[in-house]
């Protein structure tokens, strides 16, 4: 799919939907931490700057949903490739990894380390590693 975005480019759009009950309905902060942990997880399997790499919830039925883009004029091709289900799943496994607890942050918070980034500073005091960890592990569970 192509779509304009806002601004003087296109590029390409992936929309992940997540088919799970939200434990405690916390859906905003639960979008907005698969959005950080997904997006750094996309970074590290593509070996990209997490920088051109784009994503935001999207709210509808309850369940979270994202989407991704490729944050760079003309698209990269990036997020395409999460069409792979074999890509998609590595990406949802190393997002997982990052939110363990290694960093050191407690499950209701948050830090640089996991979830936190310059881009979601808005949202900080709202992103709780172990909602977004629990969650990833429930979704790979199932996939
Ligand atoms: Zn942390």
């Amino acid at each position: 799919m192509r779509v304009a975005l806002g601004h003087s480019f296109l590029t390409d759009v992936v929309r992940l939907d997540f088919l799970l009950p939200v434990p405690g309905r916390d859906v905003f902060a639960l979008s907005h931490g698969l959005v950080a942990a997904i997006v750094a997880g996309v970074s590290l399997v593509l070996e990209i700057p997490g920088i051109e790499v784009g994503g935001a919830p999207v709210y509808g039925d309850g369940f979270p949903a994202i989407m991704l883009f490729d944050d760079v004029p003309g698209g990269g091709g990036v997020v395409a490739r999460l069409e792979e289900p074999t890509v998609l799943r590595s990406v949802l496994e190393h997002a997982r990894d990052r939110l363990n607890g290694s960093c050191g942050c407690g499950p209701d918070g948050s830090c640089y380390a996991c979830l936190r980034t310059y881009r979601n500073q808005s949202l900080h005091s709202d992103l709780r590693r172990g909602l977004v960890y629990d969650y990833l592990n429930h979704i790979l569970e199932h996939f």
